[in-house]
């Protein structure tokens, strides 16, 4: 016991600390302290140094006893006259009581089931005590508690308070981190002196020292802007890194065709808006260029982006190149299929459907060998698939363009990986990835700044907004009425549920049960179907069929209902449990319907009755432009929630606000010049690899 402690004490003086230092190491880290810290990925010195807190309680005040005023955050300083233990006699709860003075007065103070604090602390110890001074009984109830000495941790001053599961404490992590503390000057500073001196940042070693343990607030905020600034920067300089690679390629230019083009556009059945022609446009420049475009095309549902695609492809064609064209599901596949081959019906394209279960080219069925062998000798124009299509076996020459629909994390390997068999092995095919995901600008700088980026932001006129309502729970019989009426006329319906199994939460509305429930007693003259994630991907395309086929009356179905399914027939998409879903989501929910002739319903039905919750949804009502509503959701609720890491690439921001539109744009811009101008230093390169680790870009 001595041994040990004296162990310790000698551990925390010396200074043997270096940054790969495993935190098992520091003092008071044992087996499952460890383990805790490494679910919230601490696993060294380093990481502990660079997780940072997300707020600060101010006990920077310290007052005398007598000063104490209730209800104020607050510290005082004094000696221990008296501290014990007793058993609260109703319920049954250990109490630490204390008293302490100063030289103005004495203060009582209480804690509760915490009996360890009575042997830490003994009468004559001089302590800190931050809290607040509670009203009724002028004691301090439950305060931070620090023996006095120079640099405290947990009290007297501005303390820390970090995001923590895992049982691990804000004592505890605090404490470790006044120990990490030494091993701070081991940070070597990454970021270029020019860019600290322009932003007037901090230096990389006091910016970590003021976001742990700063001296006031001032310092804080600095320390945080330059460390929110490090990580847009970082990101940034991986995607703009990834650019200049991209641009460095070489590809086949294809020219634009006026006359036939033109003659294609007075075939269509409507004028182009002005904003599909700015974007066919940008595209049809790029194609021109000798190197591969990359390019997203956003517009919002019902934009009328398949044209704008349609007149890429057609250039390509002619120009003697062949065009691929990925879509997430057969489903999709099968639509734009369909689509295209309407859209081509004057010029004769050989088009290709190749899926998991379907190939087809001009309409006739092939063998998979037939196929392969079809899409080798170039017998077709344009193969449009699932991921199918860039398999293992599956060769295509004098690839022109490659469309991808709604995958924005299409990679550079997976575009190389198509490149493969073309015969100019050095050439990548151009790119163009679309989407009508509307996604706002920060974000989008964030997350694709590797793409050019073209936007539809108008839409066809004519198009009928869908009427938008936000449904009280008694009037839901009313609701249904009203579907039934619009199945009666001819219509389709959604009804989309936050979960697929009944859940032990109350409230929440499952799949399953409402399945259940509308087909056995509120609609069970109609066809009803059920979709949801863990059938499988057959079995959802048949559901999906059928609804579209006008098999099912109703479809109910979780949120993995296909972005992009078009059935003009749906009229009604409800929505349960609306406040569980973000604007941006909704958006797309809603984007389900109103793409026929007939008005459209949104009715959203909602299970928190809060105040917040009312607001959020109004703009459901009240707004119809993706993009707005987007911005809406990012401001609201951050964009961690709304575009979850995993099926967005979303970097894991630990301290940057996606929201903060100037400090994105600075630190693309300094990215961007330290790209161009080859100025990556090996301190930046040693970053860029750490985050690469944590980030999946490829
Ligand atoms: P998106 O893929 O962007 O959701 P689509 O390309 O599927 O939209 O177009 C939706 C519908 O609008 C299609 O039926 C299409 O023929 C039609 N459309 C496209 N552009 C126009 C336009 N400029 N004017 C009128 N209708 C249009
Ligand atoms: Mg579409």
């Amino acid at each position: 016991m001595k041994y040990a402690k004296m162990k310790s004490r000698l551990n925390s003086l010396i200074p043997y600390m270096n940054l790969n230092t495993p935190i098992s190491a520091l003092t008071r880290v044992g087996k499952t302290t460890a383990s805790r810290l490494k679910n919230l990925g601490i696993n060294t010195i380093e990481d502990l140094l660079f997780y940072f807190p997300f707020r600060y309680d101010d006990f920077s005040l310290v007052k005398k006893i007598s000063e104490l005023i209730p209800n104020e955050s607050v510290t005082v300083r004094g000696k221990i006259q008296l501290i014990a233990n007793r058993r609260s006699w109703r319920k049954r709860k250990i109490l630490t009581e204390a008293l302490i003075s100063d030289d103005s007065g004495s203060l009582k103070v209480i804690w509760f089931n915490q009996p360890f604090i009575s042997k830490i602390l003994k009468v004559g110890d001089e302590i800190f005590l931050s809290g607040k001074l509670d009203e009724a009984r002028l004691q301090m109830v439950s305060p931070d508690y620090e023996k006095v000495k120079l640099n405290t941790v947990h009290t007297a001053r501005l303390v820390p308070i970090y995001h923590l599961t895992e049982r691990v404490t804000q004592k505890q992590l605090r404490f470790l981190l006044s120990q990490a503390m030494s091993a701070i000057d081991e940070v070597k500073e990454y970021l270029p002196g020019t860019i600290i001196q322009k932003y007037n940042f901090p230096v990389i070693n006091k910016a970590l020292a003021e976001i742990h343990f700063p001296a006031d607030l001032k310092l804080a905020d600095e320390a945080k802007a330059r460390l929110q600034f490090d990580e847009l920067f970082l990101i940034q300089l991986s995607i703009q890194k990834i650019r200049k690679q991209l641009g460095e390629n070489k590809a086949a230019s294809i020219k634009f065709l006026e006359k036939q083009t033109k003659d294609f556009v007075a075939g269509l059945a409507f004028k182009l808006t002005d904003a599909q022609k700015k974007c066919s446009w940008e595209i049809l420049r790029d194609l021109e260029k000798v190197r591969p475009m990359n390019r997203l095309l956003e517009g919002d549902v019902g934009s009328g982006k398949t044209i704008v695609v349609a007149l890429a492809m057609l250039n390509a064609i002619l120009n003697g190149y062949k065009v691929i064209m990925m879509a997430p599901t057969e489903i999709l596949a099968v639509q734009h299929y369909k689509t295209l081959s309407k859209v081509f019906s004057k010029q004769k394209f050989n088009i290709a459907l190749f899926t998991g279960s379907e190939r087809l080219l001009n309409g006739e069925t092939l063998t998979k060998g037939k196929m392969l062998k079809a899409l080798e000798d170039g017998d077709f124009n344009l193969a449009i698939g699932t991921h199918a299509l860039i398999q293992e076996g599956v060769k295509i020459n004098e690839l022109g363009l490659v469309v991808v629909d709604e995958q924005h994390r299409f990679g550079v390997s997976q575009r190389k990986l198509l490149a493969r068999d073309n015969e100019r092995k050095d050439y990548l095919p151009h790119f163009l990835s679309m989407t009508a995901t509307p996604i706002p600008r920060t974000l989008m700088l964030t997350l694709y700044g590797d793409l050019d980026l073209s936007v539809i932001d108008e839409m066809p006129l004519g198009r009928k907004s869908v009427i938008t309502k936000i449904v009280h729970e008694q009037e839901r019989v009313k609701a249904y009425d009203f579907i039934r009426e619009q199945i009666k006329s001819g219509r389709q319906a959604f009804v989309i549920c936050p979960l697929i199994d009944p859940s032990d939460k109350l409230g929440v509305k499952s799949a399953k049960q409402e399945f259940e429930k509308l087909s056995q007693n509120v609609f069970p003259d109609l066809k009803i179907g059920l979709m949801h994630g863990r059938l499988k991907s057959k079995d959802k395309d048949q559901v999906m069929n059928d609804f579209v086929q006008k098999k099912l009356d109703v479809l109910v179905s979780t949120s993995v209902i296909e972005v992009g399914i078009d059935v003009p027939n749906a009229t009604v998409m409800m929505i349960e449990g609306a406040d569980r879903f973000g604007l941006a989501q909704l958006h797309q929910f809603r984007g389900r319907v109103g793409r026929g002739a007939h008005q459209s319903y949104c009715l959203l039905f909602c299970e928190s009755g809060s105040f917040e919750t009312a607001k959020r949804l109004k703009y459901m009502e009240e707004l119809s432009d993706g993009f707005l509503l987007a911005e809406k959701d990012l401001e609201l609720r951050g964009a961690g929630e709304i575009y979850g890491t995993r099926q967005s690439g979303l970097p894991d921001l630990k301290i940057a606000n996606l929201a903060d539109a100037k400090m994105v744009s600075a630190a693309q811009q300094e990215a961007k010049n330290i790209i161009e101008n080859n100025e990556l230093t090996p301190e930046l390169e040693r970053e860029l690899q750490k985050l690469n680790m944590s980030m999946h870009f490829e």
